[in-house]
């Protein structure tokens, strides 16, 4: 174990608006991993620990089920804007557990913002159906209704907006929150419920329990949890959707990711550097909109473009995410940086052109953080581990196509399908790629197309399982529970019964 000067912080479960006191009989190490230290041992939930959080959110259920929505939305309101007024301290948080540069810190702030201002106008959302006059005297009306206790369970790379992807549109639609955080960067979730119960959020209507896989199998065990939102890894991702499936709850789980970038032969070379750049090697390429293969077509294209990211490789500024100008701090630990690593070999072995190879980058000074520059292959063939697999790192594959249908059928035959894009000036390549293409996110000249928070945001194929994506009108659909009523008063035209199917004739 890496010592620290100071003793590491306790992080610990957050129940019914305050910290849990019983100490936990095992902990996690969180780090920096700009310098390698731990920071913090985050207490690891245990059954016993899940189920006194999910028996305070169902106690609480009660109440804020039944608790008006514009009631509920003004708490959020208040909630937006006290993390808008604390953006600067949980950036600094999420920068010190995870590593990305603060300004990226930032956007992911504002990203899960956006969700939260989305559920401030739910009364909007809630509002059902009715139709008058069925049958004669008889109305119709449909209602959506909470489902109960919705646990949510996030990975690493984003503390804090996958959290609020989820959430806040679960407590506007009445339902009460069991949150497990990533147990690498745990203390962003604590932050916000705090601030929730500074907002005015009632006891036990969001709850954080840390852990590992004893924590969440108890999640997906759990009688009272009626809904699960998953975002992690394809293999969790899927063994959470089968298993809480076979327990009857709701589920969503996206998965993991191989996002591909067509690169047209007419596109404006210089605008689609920028892009890719930014998207391939922001936040470490630890995002699941990442684009981690290029697909130039033509051989003309290929060349142009290798040679333009080797020269933007070479400016990349790599280092501690707190320091002025830097664009890609570390990865989240030494295991992640390892295994990125190692797939530099791995891609070497299997034949292709390792071209900038991100482990020769030195980094004088941090010599304890978790660091790895920038890497590109080129000549990546699709039976290749390094295009199969999501490496989740700095590391660019470039895969070389002779025309779009060759390009667009790669991105079709991947397993995976979160995000893909585009880059062309011509509009029908565009308009027939948006057709074809198998995947739920796709950008025309816009490298990450991250829906906004009124859309709903989800991947096609192996990178979601479960019907529902999530936030936007898909996340209220996935937190309510549609009922329908057919109403009638009594009156004198009910004199006999009816043995045949009612037709409302
Ligand atoms: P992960 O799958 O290792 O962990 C995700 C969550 O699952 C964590 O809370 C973790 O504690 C829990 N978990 C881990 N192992 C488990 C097990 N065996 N049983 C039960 N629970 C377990 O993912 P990660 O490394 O934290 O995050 C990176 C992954 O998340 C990447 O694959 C990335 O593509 C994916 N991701 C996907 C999206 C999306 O929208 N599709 C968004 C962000 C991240």
């Amino acid at each position: 174990m890496t010592t620290t000067a100071t003793a590491p912080a306790h992080i610990d479960h957050y129940i019914d608006c305050r910290l849990d006191d019983r100490d936990a009989q095992h902990r996690s190490e969180v780090y920096n991993p700009a310098t390698g230290q731990v920071t913090g041992l985050v207490a690891l939930g245990t059954a016993a620990d899940v189920d006194a959080t999910v028996r305070a959110a169902a106690e609480a259920f009660e109440t804020w089920s039944v608790t008006p929505p514009h009631i509920r939305a003004r708490i959020l309101f208040r909630f937006r804007d006290l993390v808008e007024r604390e953006t600067d301290r949980l950036a600094a948080i999420i920068t010190a557990e995870h590593g990305k540069v603060l300004d990226d810190a930032k956007g992911e702030i504002v990203r899960g913002l956006e969700v939260v201002e989305f559920a401030c106008g739910i009364p909007q959302q809630l509002k059902g159906e009715f139709s008058e006059n069925v049958a004669r005297a008889v109305d119709a009306v449909s209602l959506r209704q909470p489902l109960g206790v919705v646990a949510g369970i996030s990975p690493f790379n984003f503390p804090a907006m996958v959290p609020m992807w989820m959430f806040p549109v679960a407590l506007a639609c009445g339902n009460t929150f069991v949150m497990k955080p990533s147990e690498k960067d745990p203390t962003l979730s604590v932050e916000l419920a705090k601030l929730l119960a500074e907002a005015g959020l009632p006891k036990g209507v969001f709850n954080v329990v840390h852990g590992d896989k004893t924590a969440v199998d108890a999640l997906l065990a759990h009688d009272d949890v009626e809904a699960v939102s998953f975002v992690g890894s394809t293999p969790i991702a899927e063994y959470v959707h089968k298993t809480a499936s076979a327990n009857g709850k709701r589920v969503q789980a996206l998965g993991g990711a191989k996002n591909h970038m067509l690169v047209m032969p007419d596109a404006d070379l210089d605008q689609t550097v920028a892009a890719l750049m930014g998207a391939a090697y922001g936040s470490a390429g630890e995002r699941c909109m990442a684009i981690s293969v290029a697909v130039p077509v033509g051989e003309e294209t290929a060349n142009a473009l290798r040679e333009r990211l080797i020269a933007a490789l070479a400016d990349l500024k790599v280092g501690p995410g707190t320091e002025d100008g830097v664009e890609m701090g570390p990865l989240v630990t030494k295991a992640h940086r390892d295994k990125v690593a190692g797939y530099l070999d791995v891609g070497t072995e299997e034949g292709a052109e390792l071209v900038v190879d991100g482990r020769q980058t030195p980094f004088p000074g941090h010599e304890g953080g978790f660091f790895i520059g920038g890497s590109l292959f080129d000549h990546v063939t699709p039976d290749m581990r390094i295009y199969r697999e999501e490496i989740f790192g700095p590391v660019l594959a470039m895969v070389r196509a002779q025309s779009f249908t060759e390009a667009l059928k790669l991105v079709n035959d991947h397993e995976f399908g979160n995000g893909t894009a585009i880059f062309t000036a011509d509009g029908n390549t565009a308009r027939t790629f948006l057709a074809k293409v198998k995947a739920g996110m796709v950008g025309v000249n816009v490298p990450i197309p991250v829906p906004m928070a009124f859309h709903s945001f989800g991947g096609w194929k192996r990178s979601l399982f479960g019907d529902h994506h999530v936030h936007g009108p898909e996340g209220v659909r996935f937190y309510t529970r549609y009922k329908t009523a057919t109403t009638r008063w009594p009156n004198d035209s009910q004199v006999r019964a009816e043995f045949a199917m009612p037709t409302h004739s």
